[in-house]
């Protein structure tokens, strides 16, 4: 994992969750996380100060105590390491909290924005990292298979939701990446709707987004199945979907923009006679947080690398009808891309 690169007499202090995650390789609990040129350090709290030492053994372990808060444990260290420049994240901190920082520190440091340092060293994943998004694209792939013969008509989309999650938590997910979107018959217009009281009816097509995480790790994956024939009006939008997700995994590649291949899916969806009803981006990228960048949209200029794991993921929805949506979790390699989510992008028909 690439870590911070550090100048003398300069030290960072890290608070946001997924970030001190990243950089001491496992934290979970609450706290900060500062390093220096000099020590790598968690300033937590009495709770997690063991769990803290089991989950980064490389890393310093200090407790807040009365009088000795985090801020006054970053002050302490900032002084006897003769730090000159903290840097913080100003995109996580809110003001009061770095108000808060600089009062106990003082002025005789000066305040640098960490620019999103710890986001970008997360776009490119580690082979250790790469390991953990396959578990977790794995267990989700699986829990897909086991759940087809158990979707019946009379079902409520709430009783599905129920059986993917459960199905995920027994392959062995320590918990969902994000909640769990089903969406069935007029409700697949819906982008994100949470699965509710309808009840599965012959001829619905069934939008199932979920995904498992696995060791901090998520994974990101769409399938619409059908629940009888569907309807010719419904299939053709299958088959768009499905045409457009297809030529995207095919061109997703070192070196592709993020609206380069977001264009490739739109322009195809909107000649198919879909224009504007593909209002959401083409993927985001994935790892320990569900929606990372690189980005895939219109107006991404990010340039895809091997290391990135991205989603593709067009959809059309048809208020009054239904939707589909596909999505799969990638692997970008030194030539093209691996999807990590394997279930089969056919329809199936139940
Ligand atoms: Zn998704
Ligand atoms: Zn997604």
């Amino acid at each position: 994992m690439e870590q911070l690169k550090l100048t003398a007499q300069s030290a960072v202090v890290v608070h946001n969750p997924s970030n001190m995650f990243y950089l001491s390789e496992g934290y979970t609990g609450e706290g900060c996380v500062y390093i220096s040129g000099s020590r790598r350090v968690i300033i937590t709290d009495f709770r997690y100060v063991e769990q803290a030492e089991q989950q980064a053994p490389g890393f310093q372990v200090v407790m807040t105590d009365k009088g000795l808060g985090h801020n006054q444990w970053v002050a302490k260290m900032c002084e006897e390491d003769k730090v000159e420049t903290l840097r913080y994240e100003d995109n996580y901190l809110t003001v009061r909290a770095f108000e808060a920082l600089r009062n106990a520190v003082g002025d005789s440091v000066s305040y640098i924005s960490l620019d999103r340092a710890p986001e970008k060293l997360r776009e490119i994943k580690s082979p250790a990292e790469v390991e953990a998004m396959r578990r977790a694209a794995a267990i989700t792939s699986a829990a897909f298979e086991a759940i087809l013969p158990k979707i019946k008509e009379g079902m409520t989309e709430k009783d599905l939701q129920i059986e993917l999650d459960f199905t995920m938590l027994k392959l062995g997910a320590s918990g969902n990446a994000f909640e769990t979107i089903i969406a069935s018959g007029e409700n697949g217009s819906l982008c994100h709707a949470i699965p509710g009281p309808r009840r599965l009816r012959k001829g619905d097509m069934i939008t199932m987004d979920f995904g498992a995480k696995v060791g901090g790790y998520c994974s990101d994956m769409t399938r619409t199945v059908a629940l009888g024939e569907p309807s010719a009006d419904m299939r053709r939008v299958y088959d768009t979907v499905l045409y457009a997700q297809t030529i995207c995994e095919e061109a997703l590649a070192p070196g592709k923009t993020g609206a380069e291949l977001d264009k490739l899916a739109r322009d195809y969806i909107d000649a198919q006679g879909y224009e504007g009803r593909f209002g959401h981006s083409l993927g985001h990228a994935v790892g320990i947080d569900i929606h990372e960048n690189p980005r895939l949209s219109y107006i991404s200029d990010d340039v895809m690398a091997p290391g990135v794991v991205i989603t593709i993921e067009p959809g059309v929805y048809i208020p009054g009808m239904g939707g589909v949506r596909i999505e799969n979790t990638c692997l970008v390699t030194e030539t093209g891309c691996e999807p990590l989510t394997t279930p089969t992008k056919e329809l199936i028909i139940l």
